[in-house]
């Protein structure tokens, strides 16, 4: 559910034509709406109303400031998995006693961040870790409260790239292994035990493999509960599937219906950490169509966004609907239907440069706009500078009105950072 729709065949962001917006701050443009969010917040919490679990919004999905601020205003915390993030977090009003701080790769100086900002606690991922945890604590006199985050070792089948639970992944902690760093927890003095976390993948379209890995945590967590430690917090993850295609997706009440069962009275907290359910349908990235070239048989629409503005086709094989921004035929994914196919593609310079191919789309024109939908999550936060193209813009519709909250990138903007070696002697 979305507030992208077709009014008169004009593609309309809530209530502003999205050809308004391009038509004043050109395209590429990334293109989100807030009433999507904060309703994709909403349904969340409402699936698993009866855990009244803590939602930290997993900032690496789109780390806007708006977005940002729209999650902090919705109340919801922050799952962090970089020093970066946790400053956007905070510059957007982030309450860090919510922000949870996940990553196999905690450098020191984040670290030290994240205790200077008093998060609520890190996913620890590694002995190594922990024992850096317990050394930078010791050194400011402190305890730090963790979560050991598990590697259940289960395949969430989804793409390879994002399962993120399998042994053979480099996420989390055996379940032998946070066992045996439990049992001689003496050796990390300044941490406190108090919780364990999965994040087994992501764009997960089924509840079983979350059912697997809290059913193989949970009887950890008794282990745990017999040595001493006051496990109290159960970080579940992200990874909610969303619709790209149509039909793939489940409702945020399957996956509850599945999980709520499984932990509700057993005196836990409840973390969730969704990323991509919150904004994945909440943005669009709107191009124009530049050429469109006939080659081999071939029908190619070439549009001035490109894999470095949308790298999820070229790196996952994902797919995102396309259709033009002013059209009156109705979508379809349908390629029996007589509709002519073609491969959306952009200027950069790489054949893996494409945003669909093989694809059901209507004729189009020079300069007509097209939208590439379910652009929220993954998309701008993922974006470069590749071909030296200066990152798009990115746009918040709220009802009626609408505001650039990024600006497009300038030439300037993209050497901006570099020195000239000094002249030599
Ligand atoms: C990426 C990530 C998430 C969010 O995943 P989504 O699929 O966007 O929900 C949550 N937790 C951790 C630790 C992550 O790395």
């Amino acid at each position: 559910m979305d507030y992208f729709h077709y009014r008169s065949g004009r593609l309309h962001a809530e209530d502003v034509d999205v050809d308004e917006i391009a038509a004043s701050v050109g395209t590429p443009v990334y293109i989100y709406s807030c009433r999507t969010i904060e309703l994709h917040i909403e349904r969340f919490r409402e699936a698993f109303s009866a855990l009244s679990p803590l939602v930290c919004y997993s900032v690496k999905a789109n780390s806007n400031l708006a977005v940002l601020r729209i999650c902090a205003a919705a109340g919801t915390g922050f799952d962090i998995v970089s020093g970066g993030e946790l400053f956007r977090a905070l510059r957007a009003g982030a309450d860090a006693s919510k922000i949870v701080y996940s990553g196999v790769g905690k450098t020191a100086a984040e670290i030290e961040q994240a205790l200077d900002a008093g998060i609520l606690l890190f996913n620890v991922e590694s002995q190594a870790e922990l024992e850096a945890i317990s050394a930078i604590a010791a050194t400011r006199g402190t305890t730090v409260d963790v979560s050991l985050r598990i590697n259940p070792d289960v395949d969430a089948h989804t793409h390879e790239f994002t399962t993120t639970g399998r042994a053979r992944d480099k996420f989390g902690i055996a379940m032998e292994d946070a066992e045996e760093l439990a049992q001689r927890w003496g050796d990390f003095p300044n941490c406190r035990l108090i919780g364990l976390d999965i994040h087994i993948g992501s764009q997960i379209t089924k509840p079983g493999p979350y059912a697997l890995a809290i059913e193989k945590v949970l009887v950890l967590r008794d282990a745990l509960l017999r040595l001493g430690h006051e496990i109290r917090y159960f970080d579940i993850g992200g990874g909610f599937g969303i619709f790209y295609r149509g039909g793939e997706a489940i409702p945020a009440a399957d996956f509850a219906s599945a999980i709520v069962p499984l932990v509700e009275g057993k005196g836990l907290d409840v973390i969730l950490e969704p990323g991509r359910f919150i904004v994945g349908n909440a943005g669009i990235l709107l191009t124009s169509v530049i050429y469109v070239k006939k080659q081999s048989g071939k029908r190619f629409v070439i549009c001035d966004a490109a894999m470095n503005d949308l790298v999820r086709p070229s790196m996952y094989g994902a797919y995102h609907r396309i259709w033009p921004a002013r059209t009156h035929m109705p979508f379809t994914a349908d390629e029996s239907v007589d509709t002519p196919l073609a491969d959306v593609v952009g200027p950069v310079c790489e054949s893996g440069d494409f945003m669909a191919k093989g694809r059901p789309l209507p004729r189009v024109e020079e300069g007509e706009r097209l939208s590439i939908f379910a652009a929220g999550a993954y998309a701008m936060t993922m974006a470069s500078n590749y071909n030296a193209r200066p990152r798009a813009p990115e746009v918040m519709v709220d009802g009626a009105s609408w505001s650039v909250v990024r600006r497009r990138e300038t030439f300037e903007d993209l050497i901006r950072p570099e020195e000239e070696p000094p002249a030599e002697i």
